[in-house]
């Protein structure tokens, strides 16, 4: 859907007050959001938006 997209969209810039907005309970994820922009540390560097962001960024 729509939402879908835009939630998509928000979390492939990592921006996490964007996709705290489609949040069914904001307060609980806010408590656990990185405060700085960037990947969060779950999956290390294995980060999937990561290595696609700089897969692209080379020119691929
Ligand atoms: S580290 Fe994993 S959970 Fe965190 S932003 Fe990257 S893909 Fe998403």
């Amino acid at each position: 859907s729509g939402k879908d997209l835009e939630l998509a969209r928000k979390r492939v810039r990592f921006d996490w007050e964007g996709q705290m907005e489609h949040a069914l309970d904001p307060d609980k994820p806010r408590t656990m959001c990185p405060d700085d922009p960037g990947p969060c540390t779950m999956c290390g560097k294995y980060c999937a938006i990561s290595i696609m962001s700089n897969y692209l960024a080379e020119g691929n």
